[in-house]
């Protein structure tokens, strides 16, 4: 149960939490800095930011709530890309060891994976005749090159006009400068994130382009790997699909997580914290979490 006083006699406040969102240092707008006071902006108890491939924003969090005194409880977080028998999938790692061997060197792995896509993307972009583009990103400063990062050049060049397009055309799975990934493994990946003391969590699993059937498959793939939990609540989520990952939550003995995916303030949509409440009373990441801490 997810309280804030959860003592007998106290009345019970319930706790407001968010466990997956991005900052400037993979492909998200705001600073560590400034999604941390957005997060106390949003009256959240409980925060992780969950970058991709990254730790570089965890330190400058922590510092930045430490030298404040801001009533924060924030979980180290990150969000590794790793490739399944399903395809390419997204896992969230909660309460980790950024200090670990093994996570720092997937990092430093999977950041290179990151630089050596990026060189094949502008490739296929230049192919395409759109020229340019991986550059204009370098010169931004931008370490961590996610394909957020080509879709905004693109779409501000006038090559696309939003994100969808832009995708379809360029980025996506059938777009013009598609390549395949190179991920570290699912079994590898949650290896790291629970060797180091950390949750490995399904993000979003009803983004990815498969079949229920195959999702079902995957979710227990998933949890035979080792990983701990699944996000079942997140922004453009439907009821009846939450109520199908709640399912299969519950068949495959998960920990239940949720979170915005918050990227960008303009996209009201998912803020920072909006998101369907997770049903009360089922086993939750934050049960593991909070009482490790
Ligand atoms: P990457 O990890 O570099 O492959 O980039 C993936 C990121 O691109 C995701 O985390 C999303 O933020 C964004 N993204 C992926 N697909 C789409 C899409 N169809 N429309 C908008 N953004 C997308
Ligand atoms: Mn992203
Ligand atoms: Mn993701
Ligand atoms: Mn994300």
């Amino acid at each position: 149960m997810l309280m804030k006083n959860s003592n007998i006699n106290n009345t019970t406040e319930e706790l407001r939490y968010d466990l997956h969102s991005h900052t400037n240092l993979s492909d998200g707008q705001l600073t560590p800095k400034e999604l941390i006071d957005r997060a106390i902006a949003r009256d959240i108890d409980v925060f992780a930011i969950t970058d991709h491939d990254s730790l570089s924003g965890l330190t400058i969090a922590r510092n930045h709530c430490n030298d404040n005194g801001l009533k924060l409880k924030l979980l180290d977080g990150i969000e590794l890309s790793a490739s399944s028998d399903f395809g390419d999938i997204h896992i969230v790692g909660l309460g980790i060891d950024q200090e670990d061997n093994n996570l720092q060197q997937l990092v430093v792995k999977q950041k290179q994976l990151r630089r050596d896509r990026a060189e094949q993307i502008d490739d296929k972009l230049n192919k395409a005749g759109v020229s340019g583009i991986l550059e204009m990103i370098k010169q931004d400063g931008v370490d961590l090159v996610t394909r957020t990062h080509f879709a905004k050049k693109l779409i501000q060049k006038g090559f696309a006009k939003d994100n969808t397009q832009v995708f379809k055309r360029f980025l996506g799975r059938k777009g013009k400068a598609k390549v395949k990934n190179y991920w570290e493994s699912m079994q590898s990946c949650i290896k790291t994130i629970e060797g180091c003391g950390g949750v490995a969590v399904l993000a979003h699993p009803t983004r990815y382009p498969i079949s229920n059937r195959k999702l079902s498959y995957l979710i227990e793939e998933f949890k035979l790997e080792g990983g701990s939990g699944i996000e079942v609540s997140y922004p453009s989520l439907n009821p009846d699909e939450a109520g199908w990952l709640e399912v299969h939550r519950a068949k495959n003995d998960l920990l239940a997580s949720a979170g915005s995916d918050f990227h960008f303030p303009d996209l009201k949509w998912s803020d920072l914290g909006k998101f369907r409440p997770v049903k009360k009373n089922i086993p939750h990441v934050l049960d593991r979490l909070l009482l490790e801490s």
